[in-house]
Order: C-alpha cells, then sequence, then structure tokens
C-alpha cells in the first residue's frame, strides 16, 4: 500500500509594496530547494511593526500580488491577512492555513531575513515555531551574525535544542531589488523597468502610487 504523501506548502509573508522580482525569485527558489506542493503570497494587511511609513492600501498590495503571480501554477495569492482587521500576526495566519491543511502538513513560513528576527523576539515565536519552519531570505553579503545567536540548522533531520528555533537561510541574489529602493525610483522618475513584473510596474504608474 502506497502512503499518502502529506503536501507541503509554503507560506510568502511581506507587505510586497510593492511586490518585485527578488520576491518572485526567492519563492521560486523555496518551491524548488524545499520541495513544496505551492507556494502561497500573503501580503501583509496592517504590518504590525510598521507605524511610521504607512504601506500603500492593502487591496491594491494584493492586486499587485495576484499581477505578479499570475502567470505561475505552482504560486497562489490569498486574502486571509487583508481581510482582517487589526495588525496581521503570522502566528494568526499560519494557525488558520493549519487548519485549512490539517496536522499533516508541513509549513514554511518565508519572508526576510530581517523579519524573521523580529519574528524571533515576539513573544509567541515558541508557539510557531511548532506549527511551521522558517526560511529567511537573505540579500548576498547580509550579516549572519544575529542568526548565530539562533539555530541555524540547514539539515531538515535535526531538531533544535529546546528553546532554539529552527531556521533555514537562502541567499538569492536577486534581492538586490527592494521595495524601498523601488519607491525611491518612482518618487525621482527612475525607471523601475525589469525590477517587477511588467503588468505590475505599468500598474504601479497607470495608478501613480508612491509619487
Ligand atoms: P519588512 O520589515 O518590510 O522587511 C524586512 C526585509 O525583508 C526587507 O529587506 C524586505 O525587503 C525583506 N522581505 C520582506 N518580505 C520578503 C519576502 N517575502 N521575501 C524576501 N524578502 C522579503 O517585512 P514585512 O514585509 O513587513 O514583513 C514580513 C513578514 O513578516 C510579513 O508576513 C509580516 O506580517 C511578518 N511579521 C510578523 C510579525 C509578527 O507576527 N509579530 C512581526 C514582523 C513581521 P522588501 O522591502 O524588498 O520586501
Amino acid at each position: 500500500m502506497t502512503q499518502k504523501k502529506s503536501i507541503k506548502i509554503g507560506i510568502m509573508g511581506g507587505t510586497f509594496d510593492p511586490i518585485h522580482n527578488g520576491h518572485l525569485v526567492t519563492a521560486e527558489e523555496a518551491l524548488v530547494q524545499f520541495k513544496l506542493d505551492k507556494v502561497i503570497f500573503v501580503p501583509a494587511g496592517q504590518p504590525p511593526h510598521k507605524e511610521v511609513r504607512k504601506s500603500l492600501d492593502s487591496v491594491e498590495r494584493y492586486l499587485m500580488t495576484v499581477i505578479a503571480t499570475a502567470s505561475n501554477p505552482d504560486f497562489e495569492v490569498s486574502k486571509i491577512e487583508i481581510d482582517k482587521e487589526g495588525p496581521s500576526y503570522t502566528i494568526d495566519t499560519v494557525r488558520e492555513f493549519r487548519e485549512i491543511y490539517g496536522d499533516e502538513a508541513e509549513i514554511y513560513f518565508i519572508t526576510g531575513a530581517d523579519a524573521i528576527l523580529e519574528i524571533i523576539t515576539w513573544r509567541d515565536a515558541k508557539k510557531l515555531a511548532k506549527m511551521c519552519k522558517f526560511i529567511a531570505a537573505t540579500r548576498p553579503g547580509y550579516c549572519l551574525k544575529k542568526f548565530k545567536e539562533l539555530h541555524v540548522i540547514p539539515n531538515e533531520n535535526k531538531e533544535p535544542e529546546p528553546g532554539k528555533l529552527k531556521v533555514y537561510i537562502m541567499e538569492i541574489p536577486a534581492l538586490a531589488i527592494s521595495s524601498t529602493d523601488i519607491r525611491h525610483r518612482v518618487l525621482h522618475g527612475y525607471s523601475i523597468k525589469y525590477l517587477m513584473p511588467e503588468g505590475v510596474a505599468n500598474y504601479v504608474l497607470k495608478r501613480k502610487f508612491y509619487r
């Protein structure tokens, strides 16, 4: 009798303000490296840690994410955080996906390394670590010193000691592209061509975002 294979999903968390090719390469790399069945992009509704710069309207960020991922059958986009009022906590999001996909599902939460470092200092991090694994995407040259205090285990079979978190680190050269730089480029009239899918770039310009 063949045993039913449990589903492996990646949850790609981010503000995506705006989404760019660095995010897309990250998701594709995670899909391949971790043999995921699919990657679900989850644009943050109200990012819990962002009060200084107001993010673009969540529905617009969601729409840009849909445009960016439309041609890839392995990518989906979820409105789970967009539809929720108040801050989007990762623990609530992962809990909802656990309910949808069941206890057997292997869930990987994928996001930027800086965000991962914040999440693990957050009070519910230990509970969260029991519900999913973390993939931290870094730009080349990113200083990994802070991760040394954590448990960075590139071997899936080894479990971390109690109180430590397992974080997989993925270096993504395309993450030289950043949302901050794109917003800056738009503001100053520089080109954003080839930094993001053409449809998203056109949408940003058409809707006059980031001016
Ligand atoms: P951020 O602080 O805006 O981003 C930190 C860094 O990570 C930036 O360099 C960013 O680059 C990069 N990054 C963000 N998302 C990425 C992704 N999916 N793939 C690759 N790089 C990525 O972080 P954020 O976007 O607001 O938050 C990231 C995720 O963590 C969200 O899902 C958020 O809800 C979650 N989070 C949860 C908590 C919590 O539950 N308490 C706290 C903090 C964050 P770009 O600017 O180019 O994207």
